[in-house]
């Protein structure tokens, strides 16, 4: 028995390794280490393995802890299978070959190439130059593996991984997303709580109280991120669902990527150098709504406070200096709201511009008031359009695409109650989702009723609906509000020119 050593015999496996076959597998590694400690008797031997953890950096938890237990003396030998075990980074190999080690009095030995520290053969001086071979190949492999990506990413194959809250991976093809039957519903609901004007953090509350799965749940992972696998929704999540345009059928990738191949850092791409491919896949949301929801985040975007909203937020502005007007939180002491001119807060004490404290709520029925007489004083077929639109959603007057939405509602339940059959998922799941695919299509029934007795003109209508005016509508119709220091009312529409 030699006891003159405590070996450490280190193993690491990288995803890219894999791919090279069984010679660097695990097993192999152990076995050919194993070997090499019976062959040469020694009795104290552990195994050090990072499975999974790429070479170009030592950032890896069993080589740290080698490293730990070689300073506690535990260990004073190291045996890898070769140096590319050890590591793909040069610098850093020669660094612990030339200093770290000798100055630890740790021997290290690489098999298949013949290196070892205590032997003074003409094998250790080829040591730099196999440590810059490696790392080339690390380079290499990680450059080709890259050209290959983009390559599919242009060519609007999907190679992202696991796909979005909605989407599945086609059976028959592993780089086309297919509408997930289970989960397509929870992204047309955020939309259609986007599109009537709610903002992030409503849709968030309205999500979590309604106990909507989230991807976790829904896909049944247990993320390492407490929130995500107690299934909560947060802001931040809805945000990247709203703006992702993989749901209107085009492929978005290349958003982030990482720094180099030494480095783990994922860092975001600039929005020029994304890939994007139009229409690869079937959407989830009409392009024209997703337009629609990106104008309405803008305009939501500076609202300050998130759970009140007012009629014209987002819309107010300053007809002196073209700032915003905020709509500042009600006072305290009479509860009324003011508006103020951003520019005029921010620099006061310049005088740049003029406070514009306006009562709000007088100025919010002023405003309605001009409205209704624009509206009503314009020719009619000038804004049907515009109105028709804002009808379609509410009303969707549309009859042959709801009665294909239905049909296909009425196909996922089948799909989904067969699923069941078959266990693929469970009663609560299958509880959830069809309760909320039958609240869907009775909603649908309701609008095709409503659509049987729909002779009613479109003025009428029109006035039905002015009279209840909305943040929608409101949105739909105006462009931008602008408030001189006089009280002058501007209001830009968006379907006509003043
Ligand atoms: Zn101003």
């Amino acid at each position: 028995m030699n006891n003159l050593y405590k070996v450490g015999l280190y193993i690491r496996l990288s995803k890219e390794d894999e791919k090279c076959g069984e010679s660097e597998s695990i097993t192999n590694q152990k076995s050919l280490l194993l070997r090499f400690v019976m062959e040469n008797c020694y009795a104290q031997y552990s195994f050090f393995v990072d499975d999974g953890y790429s070479g170009t950096n030592f950032d890896r938890p069993a080589f740290k802890q080698m490293i730990s237990d070689i300073e506690a003396g535990r260990i004073n030998m190291v045996v890898t299978k070769d140096l590319s075990r050890l590591g793909r980074d040069y610098i850093g190999c020669g660094e612990y070959l030339e200093k770290y080690f000798p100055e630890h009095n740790v021997r290290y030995i690489a098999l298949t190439d013949n290196i070892d520290t205590t032997l003074d053969s003409c094998n250790n001086d080829i040591v730099p130059f196999k440590a810059i071979m490696n790392d080339y190949y690390a380079k290499d492999i990680s450059k080709k593996i890259k050209t290959a990506l983009i390559t599919k990413q242009k060519d609007g194959k999907w190679v992202g991984g696991c796909p979005p809250l909605g989407y599945m991976i086609a059976k028959d093809n592993k780089n086309k997303l297919v509408i997930n039957p289970n989960e397509y519903w929870i992204i047309r609901k955020i939309f259609k709580l986007a599109l009537k004007g709610n903002t992030t953090y409503q849709i968030k509350e309205y999500l979590n109280k309604e106990k909507i799965p989230t991807s976790s749940i829904i896909r049944g992972i247990r993320g390492n991120s407490k929130m995500a696998s107690l299934g909560i929704w947060n802001t931040k999540t809805i945000l990247n669902i709203l703006t992702n345009r993989i749901y209107t059928g085009d492929l978005v990738q290349h958003k982030r990527q990482k720094l180099n191949y030494k480095v783990k850092k994922i860092v975001p791409v600039l929005k020029d150098n994304w890939i994007i491919v139009p229409d690869t896949h079937d959407a989830i949301i009409d392009k024209e709504d997703f337009i629609k929801v990106e104008e309405l985040l803008n305009k939501n975007k500076r609202i300050k406070n998130k759970n009140v909203k007012r009629l014209l937020d987002g819309l107010l502005y300053c007809y002196e200096c073209k700032h915003r007007l905020s709509i500042c939180s009600p006072r305290k002491k009479d509860n009324k709201t003011y508006l103020v001119c951003n520019y005029y807060r921010m620099y006061s004490k310049n005088k740049v511009c003029t406070s514009h404290a306006f009562n709000y709520d007088i100025l919010e029925r002023e405003i309605i008031k001009l409205i209704k007489d624009k509206i009503n004083k314009l020719d009619i077929n000038k804004i049907k359009l515009e109105i028709t639109k804002y009808l379609d959603t509410k009303d969707n007057t549309n009859i042959k695409k709801i009665e294909i939405e239905k049909n296909k509602k009425i196909n996922y339940l089948d799909k989904m109650y067969l699923d069941k059959l078959d266990n693929k998922i469970d009663s609560d799941m299958y509880e959830r989702i069809s309760n909320n695919i039958k609240l869907e299509i009775k909603e649908i029934d309701e609008i095709l009723e409503l659509k049987i007795d729909n002779n009613q003109n479109i003025e009428d209508k029109i006035n039905m609906y002015l009279d209840k005016i909305d943040r929608e509508l409101i949105i739909r119709l105006i462009d931008r509000i602008e408030i001189s220091k006089d009280k002058d009312i501007f209001i830009y529409y968006n379907f006509c020119n003043h």
